[in-house]
């Protein structure tokens, strides 16, 4: 009895083993014939390299070789097929002339760059994520020998700004829509003012040359605090300015302060951003943390919060400087404080709290159009100074042979020297200076430092 029911259970069991190896073998068959789908693609062209991103819907196998005379770059996906449209050309891009597709061997999709100048292509396959599937990342980095060409194709293009990129000011006018933020004693809401200091400020940040003014929020509408981190990130902000005004139950508080992001603040915000994986496929200073372990990922991520901090603290810097002139002081230094939206670990970020709204006379100070102005004055004025000083690579500032300033009050020209790090005496002699008397008005040509 017992043997014969073995028996009969290994002889059910061997007939589901045949059955299961045809069901695999059929499925492989079938998924073979329905191959690898490629359902979308997407490009980015950064100042180092262009990024091809194949949305495909399995992992992939792949090949990537370049070719001679003219120059072309060839990916082929096997056992692929293109279930979207290919963009045929890059726009902005000084690698990519021209992109085309064909299918090969009757089932692999061959992809074709023709190329403006040879690259050094960088290709892998990422695992699916909360955001995206299965991809194939294909970089196109230009060779070294190939740098100043690409520098000469980017200076050819149609678009004058791709010579060099603007700094970009993402500028954050706190509260909004539903929520008002303070509100002073005559009724005046801090959504209100924010909006008309930030607006003020992207007008004058517009006017400057090499700089680029974005606002965060432009309407009476509110936005989520992560919403503005990202629209920041997004539009590859270089400083992120997030404008408020205070308030306190005693009417008497008075006066700015300006806010960077707290070290606590930072490595909490730090600790988040690794624990959810959403945030994996997001870019740390031009880095994905997608495809490094985790302990790469946080070091990098480390590395990248703490020059933004150490940014951030320096505009913080010049921004106090600059509201001095303006009003008074609510405190004397830079504050730290674990605000949400100074959390971006790539962005430096500030937080100015311009004035008490509380306060019934800095309540119609902040109401005043003109004295809005002069807020926004002086913060333009610091964050000038501060990218004058430090241009990022890349950008029109960075490639300024030498700046102009214009003296403002209380400038000194051993003060300007020092500003921008260069010598007492090269200063005068670059402005054929007779004295060190300069009038308001008058424009210094800063020699190269
Ligand atoms: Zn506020």
């Amino acid at each position: 009895m017992f043997r014969s029911r073995f028996r009969q259970q290994a002889a059910i069991s061997g007939r589901m083993k045949k059955n299961l190896i045809l069901f695999v073998f059929l499925w492989l068959l079938s998924s073979h014939v329905m191959g690898v789908e490629v359902t979308g693609v997407r490009h980015w062209v950064s100042p180092d390299y262009t990024r091809m991103v194949f949305d495909v819907s399995e992992s992939v196998e792949h090949k990537v070789f370049s070719l001679e005379k003219p120059d072309r770059l060839v990916v082929d996906l096997l056992a692929s097929r293109l279930h979207t449209e290919l963009p045929r050309t890059l726009a902005k891009d000084p690698y990519v002339a021209r992109i085309r597709s064909s299918t090969r061997n009757g089932s692999d999709l061959r992809v074709v760059f023709d190329l403006n100048v040879p690259v050094r292509p960088k290709s892998f396959v990422l695992k699916p994520n909360s955001r995206y599937g299965h991809r194939l990342v294909v970089d196109l980095y230009a060779r070294a020998s190939e740098q100043n060409q690409v520098r000469e194709v980017r200076k050819s293009l149609a678009d004058p700004l791709l010579r060099s990129r603007d700094v970009v000011i993402a500028i954050d006018a706190g509260h909004g829509g539903e929520d008002p933020g303070a509100k002073g004693p005559s009724g005046v809401y801090e959504k209100d003012v924010t909006l008309a200091i930030a607006q003020k400020l992207a007008r004058l940040v517009d006017r400057e040359p090499g700089m680029k003014a974005v606002l965060i929020r432009n309407g009476d509408y509110y936005i989520g605090l992560r919403q503005r981190m990202r629209k920041a990130h997004q539009q590859r902000a270089d400083l992120f300015v997030s404008i408020h005004a205070d308030a306190f139950k005693n009417r008497g508080a008075r006066g700015s302060s300006v806010f960077t992001l707290s070290q606590r603040g930072a490595s909490s915000e730090a600790a988040r951003w690794l624990a959810h994986s959403e945030n994996a496929a997001d870019l740390i200073g031009g880095v994905s943390l997608d495809d490094k372990d985790d302990l790469l990922a946080s070091v990098l991520l480390d590395l990248s919060q703490a020059a933004t901090m150490e940014a951030s603290n320096e505009v913080a810097s010049e921004l106090l400087a600059e509201l001095r002139q303006v009003g008074k002081m609510h405190k004397r230094h830079v504050q730290q404080a674990g605000f949400m939206v100074l959390k971006s670990p790539d962005i430096p970020s500030v937080l100015v709290e311009t004035a008490f709204i509380s306060n019934p006379s800095e309540e119609r100070k902040l109401n005043d159009s003109a004295h809005q102005q002069k807020l926004a004055q002086a913060l333009l004025s610091g964050i000038r100074d501060y990218f004058l000083r430090s241009p990022p690579p890349g950008t029109l500032l960075a490639e300024r042979k030498s700046y102009e300033h214009i003296i403002e009050r209380g400038d000194t020209l051993s003060d300007i020297a020092k500003q921008y790090r260069v010598s007492l005496n090269d200063l005068r002699k670059a402005n054929r200076l007779k004295s060190d008397r300069i009038r308001v008005g008058q424009v210094l040509r800063i020699p190269e430092g």
